[in-house]
């Protein structure tokens, strides 16, 4: 698993605010410390898109605040309730480890994905969560990415994923790293139908899901300073001794790279979405 700037922040859940993984540099003080403009931002200023009130810096969005903000309300239905790994490697902790993600987040894995409307356009929608094991790819990630992809095709409709992971799971070694090669198939059966589908990229999108599905979407979005990428700025550096250029591996690098097709802030991104749904011939339900 590749160790992303997310991975390097202390997280920890602001009181009162559901479990929203947010970043608190200076302990006893108030509200939270903005990472990009330094000023210091109280909870109920964020709102429900979790911006910062000075810069515009987006705060992480768990995959249930993510779902609240995008598809419409009472539509979602989730598939695949409760599907969650097992430890066949028997990795040392693994069983720990997801007994604790799975109390912190509510999840029962790093995604939840199902059926929603979208400003009435129907989809099927899958959300990563950053708070689960940092969203790390193992084998019912991408089991679940599959199906949903599968049940996209079954029902004729576009499809839709925000990514956000560390990478690939480690405590499921190669059955993680086999993740990228099972995703991508079902892809290319899912492109074959001509069927749309939307990737956004949000922070951090690194490893294997950078490397699979977050890149082979019809439409590649992302949100604004998202970090993308495989391996993560510290390891390249050390490895090819060289100073990266500024802003390397962020959003607005990558766009000006050709890697995106635009970068859209949270606040435009349901309108998007529609827009994108729309214009590919999307039907509204009723
Ligand atoms: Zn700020």
């Amino acid at each position: 698993m590749l160790k992303s700037s997310f991975g390097k922040q202390k997280l920890i859940p602001i009181p009162g605010s559901g479990r929203g993984p947010l970043d608190k540099t200076v302990p006893n003080e108030p509200g939270l410390k903005c990472p990009s403009c330094s000023r210091r931002v109280m909870e109920m200023e964020l709102k429900e898109h979790k911006l910062c009130p000075h810069c515009g810096h987006h705060f992480p969005l768990n995959a249930r605040e993510r779902l609240e903000i995008i598809a419409d309300s009472g539509s979602f239905q989730e598939f695949e309730v409760g599907l969650r790994s097992i430890n066949t490697l028997e990795f040392p902790g693994y069983d720990e480890k997801m007994t604790q993600a799975i109390n912190e987040t509510g999840l029962s894995e790093a995604i939840i994905t199902g059926k929603a409307t979208v400003g009435g356009y129907p989809c099927v929608l899958g959300i990563m969560d950053p708070g689960f094991m940092m969203g790390s790819m193992g084998s019912v990630v991408g089991e679940k990415v599959c199906r949903a992809m599968e049940r996209a095709i079954e029902l004729k409709i576009a499809l839709i994923i925000f990514t956000a992971s560390g990478g690939a799971r480690m405590q499921e070694g190669m059955l993680s790293l086999l993740q990228m090669a099972k995703t991508t198939a079902v892809l290319g059966r899912f492109h074959q139908e001509g069927l749309l589908y939307i990737s956004i990229i949000t922070n951090p999108t690194t490893g294997g899901v950078s490397a699979s599905f977050a890149s082979l979407a019809d439409i590649i979005l992302a949100e604004p300073g998202a970090l993308i990428g495989f391996a993560g700025p510290r390891v390249i550096k050390q490895t090819i001794s060289e100073t990266l250029p500024a802003g390397f591996q962020k959003a607005e690098f990558m766009l000006g790279h050709g890697m995106l097709d635009c970068i859209v802030e949270r606040g435009q991104l349901k309108k998007t979405l529609e827009l994108f749904l729309r214009l590919h011939g999307g039907e509204k339900n009723g």
